[in-house]
């Protein structure tokens, strides 16, 4: 297989892969139920191998048998658009309320293309290519109920790789980036709250003031992080609300102060001492105001870790494909979460970003992604495509039979 000629011939399914991903794009659908978007995707993928469905969501995964015996590689696309209202001004805007502000759209044409690629060359393939098409990546887990489901396994078994690629409106058109090991947070956070009594305001000592316990743990949490934990394993503490009193109550002291935050970290380890820190913080403040606090802690994604053979593959393949300059090694993680996380837990891969800032725009100063004014270039769908087939052909086809 000449993966140089691979890469070429996804050229001949870019019309297709744009006109799909616009239709995707103006009816974007939310969470883990896309009944619209699968069928759409379903649609463009008759034909080409057999598919499983997910049950309670919709997820589907695609068989494509290659003609001699070998192991299976997973490709995995998600389908989901954020509850952000578009404002991008394109032919093809969303109009509903959601939007595929995070290139989901250009995924899913991506893995339709690559799976026509696969298919047509299946005579060359020595094993069975898994294609993931996931709902509910935003926060709602789709990669681990459909790990539940065990829809990695419609081969029969376990597949010896997994990847995926992510597009993103500030990176430079064509670029491909990633690292080994850490390349993306694990995400979540928690809840905080302070219990007093209520009371006068002109006596607090005859009360217990919730809220400047609140305000002493929110302000001790960054340096405590900044002492306790590896400066060089970092983590993020970010509070986004506070809660407490009413307006126009300046006189009233409040039975409870609330506040949450968003917690990023990028070990293992720290996603635990993360914790004990919080928790040291919180109940420090609590008790030198002689109140109690308790955290509720919200479910967290994991560490996305890339598999180092599987990033050593895929520098490989891009040079192939694309040229030594289409990939870049990319020097820290990002603090997003990803639940492409799970699978790579399961089973090594490697998980690859993809410029997609389009010509004329600065990606420095682009609207990101989840922003309601990203722009995708669709130019990259080929690019997308082919780097999927030829992933899953170069780790197959080296593989004793
Ligand atoms: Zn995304």
């Amino acid at each position: 297989m000449n993966l140089h000629e691979l890469g070429l011939e996804a050229n001949q399914y870019s019309d297709v892969m744009k006109r799909i991903r616009r239709e995707l794009h103006k009816n974007p659908e939310f969470g883990l139920d896309l009944p619209n978007t699968l069928k759409r995707v379903l649609d463009a993928v008759e034909g080409l191998g057999e598919v499983f469905l997910g049950e309670g969501l919709t997820a589907a995964a695609l068989l494509i048998k290659g003609s001699k015996p070998g192991e299976t590689v997973l490709l995995r696309t998600d389908m989901d658009a954020l509850a952000v209202t578009e404002d991008t001004g394109l032919e093809y805007a969303s109009t509903n309320g959601y939007m595929h502000a995070c290139g989901h759209d250009l995924h899913m044409a991506m893995a339709i293309g690559a799976a026509h690629l696969i298919h047509t060359h299946r005579d060359e393939l020595k094993g069975d290519v898994v294609i993931w098409f996931q709902p509910g990546e935003e926060g709602l887990a789709g990669a681990d109920r459909m790990l539940e489901q065990k829809m990695h396994m419609v081969s029969g078994s376990k597949p010896v790789a997994a990847y995926g690629v992510h597009v993103f409106s500030v990176y430079q058109k064509g670029l491909f980036g990633s690292r080994p090991g850490p390349l993306m947070a694990a995400a979540g956070g928690f809840i905080a709250t302070f219990k007093g009594s209520g009371g006068h305001g002109s006596m607090p000592w005859l009360s217990k003031d919730p809220i400047a316990p609140m305000a002493q743990a929110i302000s001790n949490l960054q340096s405590a992080i900044n002492k306790r934990l590896d400066v060089f394993d970092d983590v993020v503490v970010n509070v986004g609300w506070v809660r407490a009193g009413d307006d126009h109550t300046e006189n009233v002291i409040p039975e409870t102060a609330r506040f949450g935050a968003t917690v990023r970290t990028f070990s293992q380890k720290h996603s635990e001492l993360i914790r004990e820190v919080v928790a040291d913080v919180l109940d420090g403040a609590a008790k030198t105001y002689g109140v109690e606090v308790s955290i509720e802690w919200l479910a967290a994604s994991r560490v996305l870790e890339n598999d180092p053979v599987a990033i050593d593959r895929s520098r490989k393949v891009i040079a192939e494909l694309f040229g030594e300059d289409s990939y870049w090694d990319m020097p820290n993680p990002i603090p997003g979460g990803e639940d492409f996380a799970s699978v790579l837990r399961e089973i090594p891969g490697a998980f690859i970003f993809l410029g997609a800032a389009p010509d004329g725009v600065d990606p420095k100063t682009a609207p990101s992604n989840h922003s309601n004014r990203a722009l995708f270039d669709d130019d990259v769908l080929p690019l997308g495509a082919g780097f999927l087939a030829a992933m899953a052909f170069d780790t197959l086809n080296e593989l004793p039979a």
